[in-house]
């Protein structure tokens, strides 16, 4: 396959040709991999399935694995690079209800307080979710103790924290803590700039890109094909059949899945044209904190702890 001639790991619709010949990139994540994972062969030749699954990201594999194991249908999923090179392999890791911006008094003030509660309801089944794949399928993913900070970076914060909280607790039924300044600095963390904080107790963090790679696992388990390095360039339509077509191979399918994230070209499909709304997401990883960083981060905590103790 050719190589993507603007860089091997960044993908910029505006100059690459397409999403395929990329490799992984060489992340944080990436680095606590004690071995690169066994890449699957391309699909070559004709093959037919009953439904083509395109992009083996989380949403990519995990179709692929409901179908298998809650409807029995069978599903192939061609990735273009190899599992784990899209948003999946390389996110924060965060395994949380994500409310966005808006908080859920919000949310019940604009849309009614039912549909705050569906809102809310979805979200922790996502979490249990996931919380249960990785149980029941045994992931090695690193997952980390449940608990979720959210810290007032003001006074003003703090009290909106505080009014989530009991919005959360009685007209939700979740649970969320309101945890004050001296409590945050004695078990959690010390900040000068923090005010307090509000604890969700159902959220954690995981290794997503061993969480990708745990999941390719499972799903090649139920005895469903992953191509790698499998690019869909065409996606062709004919008498009711879909036709994915790839540098080297050709899969015919009775339906198809796109899970192709924000690398799906402007052109691809009818079906799925103009119907992705992007948005940027980055990470920061600081370099590993020095012993002396360490070391002040814990005098600090201690100092905290000492001095609410005894004065
Ligand atoms: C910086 C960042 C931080 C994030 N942090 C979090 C977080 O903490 N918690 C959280 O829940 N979410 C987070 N997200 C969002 C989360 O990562 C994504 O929602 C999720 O990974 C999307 O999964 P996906 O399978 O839809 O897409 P992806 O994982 O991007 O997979 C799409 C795959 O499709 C393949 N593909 C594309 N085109 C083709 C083609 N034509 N043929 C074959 N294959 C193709 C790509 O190579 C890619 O592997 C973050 C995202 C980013 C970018």
């Amino acid at each position: 396959m050719a190589q993507n001639p603007i860089n091997s790991v960044h993908f910029d619709p505006l100059l690459a040709s397409g999403p395929g010949g990329l490799s992984c990139p060489d992340s944080y994540w990436a680095s606590t991999i004690a071995s690169p994972p066994q890449i699957n062969p391309a699909l070559t030749g004709t093959s037919q399935t009953d439904v083509g699954i395109i992009g083996g990201g989380y949403t990519g594999l995990l179709t692929a694995y409901y179908l298998a194991t809650e409807f029995n249908i069978h599903a192939t999923v061609l990735e273009a690079n190899q599992i784990g090179f899209g948003a999946s392999g390389r996110n924060a890791g965060f395994v949380l209800k994500g409310s966005g911006r808006l908080g859920y008094g919000q949310m019940a003030n604009r849309w009614g307080l039912d549909t705050a509660k569906g809102i809310y309801s979805e979200f922790s089944q996502a979490v249990e979710r996931v919380s249960d794949l990785i149980k029941d399928n045994k992931i090695l993913c690193e997952p980390q103790q449940p608990g979720y900070l959210k810290i007032a970076h003001n006074a003003k914060a703090f009290k909106q924290l505080e009014q989530a909280a009991k919005f959360i607790t009685r007209e939700l039924g979740g649970q969320a803590e309101l945890i004050p300044l001296k409590q945050l600095t004695n078990e959690y963390m010390a900040h000068n700039q923090a005010y307090g904080a509000l604890r969700l107790e159902d959220g954690f963090g995981v290794n997503p890109l061993k969480l990708v790679l745990g999941y390719k696992q499972r799903v090649e388990a139920r005895g469903i094909k992953i191509y790698e390095n499998s690019c869909v360039e065409h996606w062709i339509e004919e008498q009711g059949k879909h036709r994915l077509i790839t540098e080297q191979g050709e899969l015919l399918a009775k339906r198809v899945v796109s899970a192709d994230n924000a690398y799906t070209p402007k052109r691809f499909s009818p079906r799925v044209d103009g119907k992705f709304l992007p948005i940027l997401s980055n990470i920061i990883v600081t370099e590993p904190l020095t012993g002396l960083r360490r070391l002040g981060q814990w005098a600090y905590y201690h100092y905290g702890w000492l001095r609410d103790r005894y004065g």
